[in-house]
């Protein structure tokens, strides 16, 4: 083939100007599309050999990038099936060119938002080496035997030429002519980075720069140093995930934890997804440890296609309750050139992302089945992804509810099933309500975690921020269950049964003390009630009531104060008076100073029991604290 010139048919615009603007800010993404190229071309030379169909050794089989800083080029360099002059007119004057064509024609024909959401920006393919190089060239050699190398050139309009040359090793060399705008592709950090990225678990060994180091050679007074140099393999061509799940070890899936996120604790457990029907489907997920950083825990999933990676954004494809998750997954069957709201209807996704949810119970079930110990022990760091999944999916709820776990102040870890049975004889309100006591903090609300154990009763710790939403979920499913939290009233009152306590005060008696302590307090957010309880109970207690702290909690979590306004609602309080104690008595026995003075003390303990008793008012019941001593 002497020097030939043509004319890529062009059908409806000239798509090079298109290319060069397309997207600024993910030019980047030329260098991933050809050595994606660079790796299938290695890929099928390495299939046809081991078909026998390649002749004589393959030799080297790694991809080169090169940088020539006065050429102003970066070469992509592959020895993989190279292609004759006719496969270079087929292919990439015309198969790739339409191809090109194709994307760019969706891609205009997306939304303005749309456009910057297409996940991963696939589908360009080689053409998109024009959105940083004026002048490309393509040199290569087929592996066919005695075929002629050639040479193709484009200055980014639709004329090109094709010539033959000289190439004395099969494969083929991209040569990008970086123009002045994309000169930060010519800096060997920047391009470093970016294969760090894109490439790090292509399936062929990916080479740029050498590297050098000193060795020791020969024996004794012989011996010299000689300065090696070798190939700087920026990749891993082998990653865990590639491999049967029987192939590896834990020490396996733990080191490439590390090779993920070098600067993390080792994970909990993880799960090695392995499908290939109904869709394609590998990866590894892993449990990290949380700690207290929930939030900063996203976007650590990373999405790969054929092992090149693609974003590691995957909302829309991991459930979001798994968004927590650490690790890899690689799925051909997801679509790249659509945009992200374009994900969530479409059917293989919405099977992916059932999957992994099916996935992700079967591995707690195996553990919670396997070793009940060791589960417990994992509980505290795993309870917020198993509590968001069963309140964000139903599905997720009915596979989780036989292993998920609840705690009691002491520590004891029950299933829902176990603890209905543990609390079905003392905590069975007079209805025959199951009456479900927790505490949200075991420190504040140990006055009241106390007497309900004085009782025999049990008392749940949920203290964590889904706690709030997670206790709606379960009284929505259990049935005939209530939960209350234990400050928020008397015991008597939340679990209610048919036994009454006999009140030693007459009711007028009772409705003076009552005036007494409305009078004193004077608060319109603090209600005075009377109730007889035991003598040994505290003679004054606050209660929050239930509904109404759940209102605030729930505008708090929904975005402080927001939505109905309770958020901005001070604490509405009840305070109990204790008609049996002996110091009520006293009380209404007392006159004038004295009276005050008891009340308000007793008020100001019940308060600070409650760690309510603050800033002035603190200093003055010290100071009365230490006069009434005296
Ligand atoms: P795609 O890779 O999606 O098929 P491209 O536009 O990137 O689309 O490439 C079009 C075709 O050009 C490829 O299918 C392949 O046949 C050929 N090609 C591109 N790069 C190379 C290469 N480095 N070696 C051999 N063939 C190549």
């Amino acid at each position: 083939m002497t020097l030939e010139t043509g004319h890529i048919q062009v059908q409806t615009e000239n798509i090079f100007p298109i290319i060069k603007k397309f997207l600024y800010s993910d030019h980047e993404i030329f260098l991933r599309e050809l050595v994606s190229n660079a790796v299938d071309a290695t890929e099928k030379l390495k299939k046809l050999s081991s078909l026998g169909q390649v002749s004589g050794e393959l030799g080297s089989i790694n991809v080169s990038i090169i940088i020539d800083e006065a050429a102003k080029t970066l070469t992509i360099s592959d020895r993989g099936i190279g292609m004759t002059g006719e496969e270079v007119k087929k292919y990439i004057n015309q198969i790739a060119f339409s191809s090109a064509t194709e994307f760019l024609d969706k891609f205009k024909e997306a939304d303005a938002g749309d456009k910057t959401n297409i996940i991963g920006h696939f589908g360009l393919g080689f053409y998109s080496a024009f959105m940083v190089a004026d002048q490309v060239e393509i040199i290569t050699r087929s592996y066919k035997e005695g075929s002629t190398p050639v040479k193709w050139s484009c200055d980014g309009s639709p004329n090109y030429t094709i010539e033959d040359v000289e190439k004395e090793e099969r494969g083929t060399d991209i040569v990008l002519h970086i123009n002045e705008e994309n000169k930060e592709y010519l800096e060997q950090i920047r391009v470093e980075t970016l294969l760090n990225k894109y490439c790090k678990f292509l399936p062929v060994p990916i080479q740029f720069g050498t590297n050098e180091h000193t060795e020791k050679v020969g024996e004794g007074g012989d011996a010299k140093e000689e300065t090696m140099v070798t190939p700087n393999i920026i990749n891993n061509p082998d990653p865990a995930w590639i491999h049967q799940p029987s192939e590896l070890t834990d020490e396996d899936y733990q080191s490439f934890y590390k090779e993920l996120y070098p600067y993390s604790e080792p994970p909990l457990f993880w799960i090695h997804l392995n499908v290939d029907f109904p869709f394609n489907l590998t990866g590894i997920l892993y449990f990290p440890k949380v700690g207290n950083n929930f939030e900063m825990q996203r976007n650590k999933i990373q999405l790969y296609s054929n092992q090149v990676f693609v974003t590691d954004a995957v909302e829309n494809i991991v459930p979001e309750f798994l968004m927590h998750l650490h690790g890899v997954i690689d799925s051909p069957d997801i679509p790249l050139n659509v945009s992200r709201s374009y994900l969530q209807s479409d059917p293989n996704v919405k099977k992916i992302n059932a999957h992994i949810t099916k996935k992700v119970a079967d591995k707690l079930n195996e553990l919670f089945n396997n070793s009940r110990e060791d589960f417990e022990t994992k509980w505290d760091q795993i309870e917020l992804f198993v509590k968001f999944g069963m309140i964000s999916d139903d599905k997720f709820y009915d596979r989780a509810k036989g292993f998920c776990l609840l705690k009691n102040t002491e520590g004891k870890h029950f299933t829902f099933e176990e603890y209905t049975e543990h609390i079905k004889a003392t905590q069975t309100d007079k209805n025959g309500q199951a009456v479900i006591l927790y505490a949200t903090n075991t420190e504040d609300q140990d006055a009241f975690v106390q007497a309900a154990k004085t009782r025999g009763y049990d008392v749940l710790v949920l203290s964590n921020l889904l706690d709030n939403h997670f206790i709606n979920q379960l009284e929505g499913k259990l049935e005939k269950t209530s939960f209350k939290r234990v400050d928020a009233d008397t015991l008597s009152n939340l679990i209610e049964k048919d036994e009454k306590q006999e009140s030693v005060l007459s009711k007028e008696e009772e409705e003076k003390v009552q005036h007494i302590f409305t009078d004193a307090i004077s608060d319109a957010h603090v209600t005075v009630l009377t109730k007889a309880l035991s003598p040994d109970d505290q003679p004054i207690l606050i209660t929050k009531p239930e509904w109404m702290r759940r209102m605030k909690d729930m505008a708090a979590v929904s975005g402080g104060g927001g939505g109905m306004g309770f958020g901005n609602l001070p604490d509405q309080l009840n305070l109990v008076i204790n008609t049996n104690h002996p110091l009520i008595g006293k009380v209404l026995n007392a006159e004038g100073e004295e009276q005050g003075k008891l009340t308000t003390q007793l008020y100001d303990l019940a308060l600070l029991s409650q760690n309510l008793l603050r800033g002035q008012k603190l200093t003055e019941f010290i100071k009365r604290s230490v006069g009434l001593m005296n």
